[in-house]
């Protein structure tokens, strides 16, 4: 007896595995893929049917029967499918929210997405169709030709009247089709094809490779390392227009996509109506649109923010990661996925090339590039060849003995200035999102360190205490340096406000605006405020993290990094490598134009390798550097870890809870070079009523550990949130 094998639709661990249901003769044969509406308790509930089973005899509970059929065709391909399970398996979240990730919006239900009539031209169809004296029917032939087919929408707007479009649509050669509406508001400008720019020498050698991969329809993982500028962006539009040549589609990641605009206006420039934009932003009706032009093939190229990764395309051949090492590809809520693992999932059951490409990579994929696990493909020069800019190590330290106790240096000060006089612009880094609460002594630089995980201390009100977020390691704060006694000792990184007001008051004639986390919530205020800079509509942008990355500025001759330290000590272990990439890329926003660059960096600790090669642009040097002290101190790549939060109302809960985590995992893997450290308070120990306990788990291999949790009553802990590969 044939069983079918469905998995509901609904947040609860529980419900990972699937359920079995009887398929009433009346739906007749319905693929794996297909969402259904099924019975499960007193109610109705939306599940997806992952595949069939034999049952050799009956069981010994009333099977139910599936109530409803949602799809005609089938949603999830067994790709699809299978990536989620390895999503499922690998993040420790169960298999329906992974296929939840392939999906538009939580609930399954069909959607209608509107559609439109387009005028599609096959190779019989000619301009001699129509006399020469019908100009403008002549015109819109030789229009339809150049570009295949367009919508009617779009010839209306181009100025051709209804009589024109009947009477050409009724034309041999010419068919009617229904496809799904375009959600790019102005068409018009996007149809422009952008001259095929040849390859320069250096991009044809590392073009080569890749292409082959696509060719040969072969899984292979690159790493494209290559300044800002060096021409990788163009070899990603080669890429891609083969990949579609061969009639396959596109996945092109891009870190946030309000500040990549413009990748993403090449794209369109480039590929035009083949191109759909996926971003947080767009309404459920849009993104639908979307999902449905690229899974009916109407457009072959998706250009999107980490989410894009789960675009519905059956025949992937090509994905891009730009700027790889972007900490935006990790979804740092619900499932704590890393688009750059389901890329290379995704791509390997496709047998596709990805293109992982960056100025700075991620630590562990230049380690892994180095292991040959990647090719590495390397761009080192600019096209244009402007010099980068040049950088100045500030040491605030110097600043206070000098009398200086002002969050601006005098060098700081001097770059406004003259950045001013010469009318312009400068960027300044904040900063006001890194953790402000570190300490550090002000006369010699020291910061307080865990001693036993090498990462900063965290400064907790709750008990005046520092805490270190690794482990259980905690101890009051110290009134004097424990390096040279000073009492100078203090908090950092707050105050960013008054660095704004202290901007203001100094410079009364400036136009400053600023750029963080509030303003881009709001839809295109992030845009209206990059484009008015862009434009010169202000002198400085004032900014966080944000600031670092997008657009090239033409006018921007300066950076400022006021704090370094507040990057350098956030409590990761992998702050060095967001330090080196913050004030690389920041730095890079100075002098992309025919002016020269100037930066300036404040800090405490100018010693500091990841400041200090950042200075010199030595990406190499720092990858040396920060790689033997990951092997040292076992951290990624030569360690996994896992961190663990277990959340209960009552207190007395959280710690039996945790406790018992910690008691099964170290029964079953203590002897296995397996670290459980915990639990242990970090964080806040209090978030909406909810108390908080850690556990962090490292070890050379956590396979079989996942798998035991996977399999384990741990994995179905209500509260309990897991976090694989915490970046
Ligand atoms: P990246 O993505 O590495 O920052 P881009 O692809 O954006 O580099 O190239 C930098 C600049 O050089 C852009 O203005 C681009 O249009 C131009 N460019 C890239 N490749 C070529 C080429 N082969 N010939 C001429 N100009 C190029
Ligand atoms: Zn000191
Ligand atoms: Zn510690």
């Amino acid at each position: 007896m044939r069983v079918a094998q469905v998995i509901i639709n609904r947040p609860a661990k529980q419900l990972n595995k699937p359920l079995s249901y009887i398929l009433p003769d009346k739906f007749g044969d319905v693929a794996s893929g297909t969402r259904l509406l099924v019975p499960l308790g007193g109610s109705r509930e939306e599940g997806i049917l992952i595949g069939y089973e034999e049952l050799t005899e009956a069981p010994d509970f009333a099977l139910r029967a599936i109530i409803q059929v949602l799809d005609s065709e089938p949603w999830f391909t067994k790709e699809m499918m299978d990536t989620a399970k390895q999503i499922s398996q690998y993040y420790l979240c169960s298999y329906g929210d992974a296929l939840r990730l392939f999906t538009v919006h939580k609930t399954l239900k069909s959607y209608d997405a509107p559609k439109e009539e387009w005028l599609v031209v096959s190779s019989e169809f000619s301009v001699t169709q129509f006399s020469p004296k019908k100009k403008k029917q002549r015109e819109l032939a030789a229009y339809l030709i150049e570009v295949g087919g367009a919508p009617k929408s779009l010839l209306r707007a181009k100025g051709f009247s209804h009589m024109v479009i009947k009477q050409v649509a009724a034309e041999p050669g010419i068919s009617i089709e229904s496809r799904f509406k375009d959600t790019k508001t102005t068409f018009t400008e996007l149809l422009s094809k952008e001259e095929d720019i040849p390859l320069t020498d250096a991009q044809a050698s590392v073009y080569k490779p890749i292409q082959q991969a696509i060719d040969e329809h072969r899984y292979e993982p690159f790493l494209l390392h290559g300044v800002t500028g060096s021409g990788k962006t163009q070899v990603y539009l080669r890429a891609a227009a083969r990949c579609i040549g061969e009639g396959k589609t596109a996945i092109i990641l891009v870190p946030e996509i309000v500040l990549t605009d413009q990748i993403v206006r090449r794209f369109v420039k480039t590929f035009g109506q083949e191109v759909v934009v996926f971003h947080s932003k767009l309404t459920i009706s849009e993104r639908n649109n979307n999902w449905e032009r690229i899974r009916r093939k109407d457009s072959h190229i998706i250009i999107g923010a980490r989410s894009a990764i789960f675009a519905p395309a059956e025949d992937i051949g090509l994905i891009v990661l730009d700027e790889e090492h972007d900490t935006s590809y990790k979804q740092e809520d619900m499932i704590r996925y890393h688009a750059r693992n389901v890329a290379l999932w995704r791509a390997k059951a496709h047998q596709c090339p990805v293109i992982l490409g960056s100025a700075t990579p991620s630590i562990v994929s230049f380690y892994k590039a180095q292991e040959k696990e990647y090719t590495l493909l390397e761009l080192p020069y600019r096209i244009y060849e402007q010099p980068m800019p040049e950088v100045h190590i500030i040491d605030m330290k110097e600043e206070m003995i000098r009398g200086n106790y002002s969050v601006f240096s005098d060098a700081m000060m001097e770059l406004i200035e003259s950045t001013l006089e010469e009318q312009n612009q400068m960027i300044m880094l904040l900063n006001r999102r890194g953790y402000s609460t570190f300490v550090m002594c002000r006369d010699c630089g020291e910061t307080i360190m865990c001693p036993h995980c090498s990462v900063s201390m965290v400064y907790h009100q709750e008990g005046e205490e520092l805490r270190c977020h690794y482990c259980d390691h905690h101890e009051p704060i110290p009134t004097m340096c424990p390096k040279c006694a000073s009492k100078k000792i203090k908090f950092f990184g707050s105050g960013t406000q008054k660095v704004e007001e202290e901007l203001r008051r100094h410079f009364k004639e400036a136009r400053i605006a600023r750029l963080d986390q509030d303003v881009t919530r709001r839809k295109h205020l992030a845009e209206d405020i990059l484009r008015d800079f862009g434009n010169h509509k202000y002198d400085i942008l004032l900014g966080t993290q944000m600031v670092s990355k997008g657009h090239d500025f033409k006018d921007v001759t300066a950076v400022g990094i006021l704090t370094a330290d507040s990057v350098l000590n956030i409590p990761l272990y992998s702050a060095s490598e967001r330090a080196f990439d913050l004030l690389t890329q920041t730095s890079g926003r100075a002098g992309r134009g025919e002016k020269e660059g100037r930066v300036v960096i404040q800090t405490y600790n100018p010693l500091n390798y990841a400041i200090i090669k950042s200075k010199a642009h030595d990406y190499e040097g720092f990858y040396n550097e920060e790689i033997a002290n990951r092997r040292e101190l076992g951290y990624p790549p030569f360690k996994d870890m896992i961190y663990m939060v277990v959340r209960h109302e009552k207190e007395d809960m959280v710690s039996d809870i945790a406790q018992r985590i910690v008691t099964d995992l170290d029964s079953h893997f203590q002897s296995n070079d397996i670290e459980i450290i915990g639990p242990y308070e970090s964080g806040i120990k209090k978030i909406r009523n909810m108390y908080r306990l850690s556990i962090m788990i490292r070890g050379m291999d956590l396979k079989e550990l996942k798998e035991y949790i996977y399999n384990s009553w741990i994995f179905t802990q209500e509260g309990l949130l897991i976090d694989v590969d915490p970046i």
